[in-house]
């Protein structure tokens, strides 16, 4: 049996792959190669397919994979490696991706979703090495979770397990993109703290004076503001870019407390791109996270170690169990 596996990301906007070695059995620390592309603006599933392939075999250079691991951003059926649909991409519907990727690479397939496979990935190989339980949270464009219990993932009886995105805390707040109102994703995603922080300023022209750190930074204009710019605007001591973001940190924190009261893992592995926002976003982070969780239960949030690699580790995970099973 070859000694590498091969790691497969399809997220909504770009594709990674990376090849792993294994010395005796175990996996190495790092990738020996890894290769990520954008994916151009209207390409479907046979594009990403193809040009996945095409940096996989540049990757291996003619070696074969002993068992390929995929992470896809997007409902699946891992248990027939069936990938449901795309909500970026068109043209994923039903696809038979671990069949696909088996005929295409001679070798066994397993997926995934990308909640799932980033929780993996952080407890196998990143912050949550050593738990047996932890709720996996990612803040970016939208917001997700992947469990894992008594050191296993927990998908569900549909596979939606996780949605954190859709936990309402506010019920009478702006409507999300699911339809419900006050969701966690409608108010502590990067598009919507964007959003808050526009709606904010053009309700209340009068908070102008103390957004304009925030508004230089957008370049003068309220369409410039991203969630980046905000936690930019709020370090340098921008008082409504700080409100802003306490207020979107300490609405993923009301969420958290909540989940901890129901399943009580012993940690939070919080990663994506809104989660490197800086210490004044963990402050509101942990104290919404006091406000709701029971005093009994500990809560302990740790940022993701594997950074944007998370999902791509869990793939290497998956992986490297069908190459034991
Ligand atoms: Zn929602």
């Amino acid at each position: 049996m070859s000694d590498l596996l091969l790691a497969l990301d399809f997220g909504g906007t770009k594709l990674s792959a990376a090849v792993l070695q294994l010395q005796d059995g175990r996996p190495e620390q790092e990738w020996e190669a890894q290769q990520r592309a954008f994916s151009p603006a209207g390409a479907d599933a046979q594009y990403s397919i193809k040009h996945m392939l095409s940096m996989a075999r540049e990757l291996l250079r003619d070696r074969q994979p002993s068992a390929v691991g995929v992470s896809f951003g997007g409902p699946v059926n891992a248990v027939d490696g069936i990938v449901r649909l795309s909500h970026h991409v068109p043209g994923w519907e039903n696809i038979h991706l671990a069949d696909l990727l088996e005929r295409e690479l001679a070798a066994p397939a397993a997926l995934d979703n990308d909640a799932n496979t980033a929780a993996a990935g952080e407890f196998r190989f990143g912050a949550g090495q050593g738990y047996s339980s932890l709720f996996y949270i990612t803040v970016s464009t939208g917001v997700g979770g992947g469990w894992i219990l008594n050191g296993k993932p927990w998908s569900g009886a549909n596979g939606m397990a996780g949605e954190i995105g859709h936990m309402v805390i506010d019920p009478d707040g702006p409507v999300c993109s699911c339809g419900k109102r006050g969701c966690v994703e409608r108010l502590a995603s990067g598009p919507s703290m964007a959003q808050n922080a526009r709606d904010l300023l053009q309700a209340g022209p009068e908070q102008l004076s103390q957004a304009s750190i925030l508004l230089k930074l957008a370049g003068g204009e309220l369409s410039g503001i991203t969630a980046k710019i905000i936690s930019q605007a709020a370090a340098q001591g921008d008082l409504f870019a700080r409100q802003v973001m306490e207020a979107a940190a300490r609405s993923l924190g009301l969420a958290v407390g909540n989940t901890a009261n129901l399943m009580n893992p012993q940690l939070f592995v919080i990663g994506g791109g809104v989660s490197k926002s800086g210490p004044l976003y963990w402050d509101s982070l942990r104290k919404g996270t006091r406000e709701t969780a029971l005093p009994h239960i500990q809560t302990k949030l740790l940022p993701a170690a594997l950074g944007d690699d998370a999902p791509l580790w869990g793939a290497a995970g998956l992986a490297l169990d069908l190459r034991t099973s």
